[in-house]
C-alpha cells in the first residue's frame, strides 16, 4: 500500500516513509491511496480475535512494507496487560443516559489515563522500525509542543525506547496541575521536559521553527540524529485509532447488543479531528456505521462547519473545562476533505491555503452534502458538561471526565432532535481523575481550594470510584524537570539538551 500527500498527489511514499517523515514536504498530510475492504465475512472472522489480534490484522493491511514479525513485535510491546490493566485495552461499558443506551468505549486505561496512549504506546515502535527502513542508523529526536495530554503520552511511549530522544515543551501556565506533575516527574534516560514562557501556540510555533531551520537539521545530521514528530497528523497515530472502532463493534456483537452487520452510530469528543476521522476510515473499510456525531465544547468551529460548509476560525477562543478540545484549527479535517472531494489534491490545497491566509474557506455544495449525510455536529458549554457528569453519576453511579461528558450531552441532543435510536458507541477519552477539579465541581463544589491530590482523594471518597494507579502513584514522586525558557530560546535549548554544538 502506498500513501500520497493530500496537497500533492504526485508525492508518493511507502508506509514507513509516511511514518518516519510525519508530514509531507509540501505541507500536506499522508493518506493511503486505497483502503482495505472488510466485508461481512472478514468482520465475522475478527469476532474470535482479541484486541491484539485485530490490531495485527489492521496493521498488516496498511503497513505493507513491515514484515509480520515486525508488526507482531510492535503490537505485543504496546498493548500489554501491565500497561493497560486488562486483556482488552479498550473495553466497553454499557450504561444508560436519559433513558437511552450509551455504550461507552473507555480509551483511557493506558499509562497516562487519556486516549492518546492508544496510539502513542505503539507509535515509538512503528517509528523506530520505519526509521531503520528509511534512514538507517540515525537516532530520532522527537520534539513535542503540548497543551497537556499529548506530551505525557508521548513521554511515556518513548521513554527508554532505543535510538530515540524526546523533548517536550509545555506552556508554563497552560496545563492543569495534574498534567504538569505527570510530565515533570517523568522517568526515563532519554526524556526531557521544559516549560516555556508563553501559551500553547508559542510552543507549537517554536517547535515548527526548529523543525524547519536547516542549520539545526544540519547539525543533527552531523551527529547522526534527525528530527521526527509524534503529533496527531502522523499517519502512525491515526492508524492505531482505527483498531478500537473495529474491536468495539466486535465487542457489541459478541455481547449480544447488536447482530453482525447492524449499523451503529459513533460519538466522538473532538479537537484535532483525529479520533473521529479514524472512525470514518473504519466506515470506509466496511464497518457498518450510520452516523458520526462530532461533539465540541464552546469552541464550536466544527459544529458550524458541519452545518454550513463554511470553516471559519476567526472567532473568540474559549478556555473550557474540556481543554483538550480547545482548538480552532482541526488539522486532521484536511484528510476528510481530501477524501470527500474525490481525492482532489488541488482543491484541498486551495482550501488549506485559504485557511492559512484568511482563516476561512467554504467547501463545494457536493462536499457539504456528503458531510451532512455522514456527520452530525453539536456542542455544549461548561454548565451542560457539568450537569451531564452529575446526572450520569447520580443515575448510573458512572463517573466520566469532562470531554466524555461533552460527547454524552451532544448525543442526548442528537437523539431528541432526530429520534434516531441506532445503537451507539461513545468514545470516552480520559479518566475523570485527570480533570479532578472540574469533575469534583460538577458533583460537590464545596472544597475546591484544595491541592490537586487532595482533590483526587476527595473525589474518590465522594464517589467511591477507584483512582487509576498511574495517577495515584504520582503523589509521592519527585519532580525531575524545572527548566523554563523563553520561546525564542527553544532552538538553543534543544541543541544544548542534545549535546550538539
Ligand atoms: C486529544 C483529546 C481529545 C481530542 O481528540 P482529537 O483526536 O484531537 O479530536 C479529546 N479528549 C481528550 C481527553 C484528549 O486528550
Amino acid at each position: 500500500m502506498l500513501y500520497n500527500s493530500t496537497e500533492n498527489k504526485s508525492e508518493v511514499v511507502s508506509a514507513s516513509q509516511a511514518i518516519a517523515q510525519g508530514i509531507s514536504k509540501d505541507g500536506g498530510l499522508f493518506v493511503p491511496q486505497e483502503l482495505p475492504l472488510y466485508d461481512k465475512e472478514t468482520l465475522s472472522s475478527l469476532l474470535a480475535l482479541d484486541y491484539k489480534g485485530i490490531a495485527k490484522k489492521v496493521f498488516s493491511d496498511f503497513l505493507t512494507d513491515f514484515t509480520g514479525e515486525e508488526i507482531e513485535e510492535c503490537v505485543n510491546k504496546a498493548y500489554t496487560v501491565q500497561k493497560f490493566g486488562g486483556e482488552n485495552p479498550a473495553p466497553v461499558s454499557y450504561k444508560k443516559y436519559n433513558g437511552n443506551d450509551i455504550n461507552i468505549l473507555e480509551l483511557w486505561h493506558g499509562p497516562t489515563c487519556a486516549f492518546k496512549d492508544m496510539a502513542l504506546q505503539i507509535l515509538p515502535h512503528l517509528l523506530t522500525k520505519s526509521l531503520k527502513k528509511t534512514h538507517d542508523g540515525k537516532d530520532a529526536v522527537i520534539l513535542v509542543a503540548t497543551s497537556g495530554d499529548t506530551g505525557k503520552a508521548a513521554l511515556e511511549g518513548f521513554k527508554d525506547v532505543e535510538h530515540t530522544k524526546i523533548i517536550v515543551f509545555y506552556p508554563v501556565d497552560g496545563v492543569s496541575p495534574m498534567q504538569k506533575h505527570q510530565m515533570t516527574t517523568q522517568e526515563g534516560k532519554n526524556v526531557n521536559v521544559c516549560a516555556i514562557e508563553g501559551n500553547f501556540d508559542d510552543a507549537q510555533t517554536g517547535v515548527k521553527k526548529i523543525f524547519t531551520t536547516e542549520s539545526i537539521s544540519y547539525k543533527l545530521d552531523e551527529n547522526n540524529m534527525m528530527f521526527s514528530s509524534a503529533n496527531s497528523i502522523n499517519w502512525g497515530r491515526l492508524l492505531p485509532q482505527i483498531v478500537y472502532y473495529i474491536s468495539s463493534y466486535c465487542n457489541l456483537v459478541n455481547d449480544g447488543k447488536i447482530a453482525l452487520g447492524d449499523k451503529i452510530n459513533v460519538v466522538v469528543p473532538t479537537g484535532n479531528f483525529g479520533n473521529i476521522l479514524a472512525s470514518y476510515y473504519a466506515y470506509c473499510m466496511g464497518l457498518p456505521i450510520n452516523k458520526f456525531i462530532c461533539a465540541s465544547n464552546s469552541n464550536n468551529v466544527l459544529t458550524d462547519f458541519i452545518r454550513t460548509g463554511v470553516y471559519d476560525k476567526n472567532r473568540q477562543f474559549y478556555t473550557t473545562i474540556s481543554p483538550s478540545m480547545d482548538i480552532l484549527v482541526s488539522s486532521n479535517l484536511e484528510r476528510l476533505l481530501y477524501k470527500l472531494s474525490g481525492d482532489d489534491d488541488n482543491t484541498t490545497r486551495d482550501w488549506m491555503t485559504k485557511l492559512k491566509t484568511e482563516g476561512k474557506y467554504e467547501v463545494t455544495p457536493e462536499v457539504k452534502e456528503a458531510i451532512n449525510n455522514a456527520f452530525y455536529g453539536g456542542y455544549c458549554d461548561d454548565d451542560e458538561t457539568k450537569s451531564t457528569i452529575a446526572k450520569l453519576f447520580k443515575d448510573e453511579g458512572y463517573l466520566c471526565d469532562t470531554h466524555t461528558a461533552v460527547a454524552v450531552a451532544v448525543y442526548d441532543k442528537y437523539v431528541s432532535e432526530t429520534g434516531d435510536k441506532t445503537p451507539t458507541i461513545i468514545a470516552s477519552t480520559a479518566s475523570p481523575y485527570k480533570f479532578s477539579k472540574s469533575v469534583l465541581s460538577a458533583i460537590d463544589d464545596s472544597k475546591l481550594n484544595m491541592s490537586e491530590f487532595d482533590m483526587v482523594d476527595k473525589l474518590n471518597s465522594v464517589t467511591g470510584v477507584e483512582v487509576p494507579k498511574p495517577l495515584s502513584s504520582l503523589k509521592d514522586k519527585k519532580s525531575r524537570f524545572s527548566d523554563v525558557v523563553k520561546s525564542e530560546d527553544m532552538p538553543e535549548y534543544v541543541l544544548k539538551t542534545l549535546g550538539v554544538k
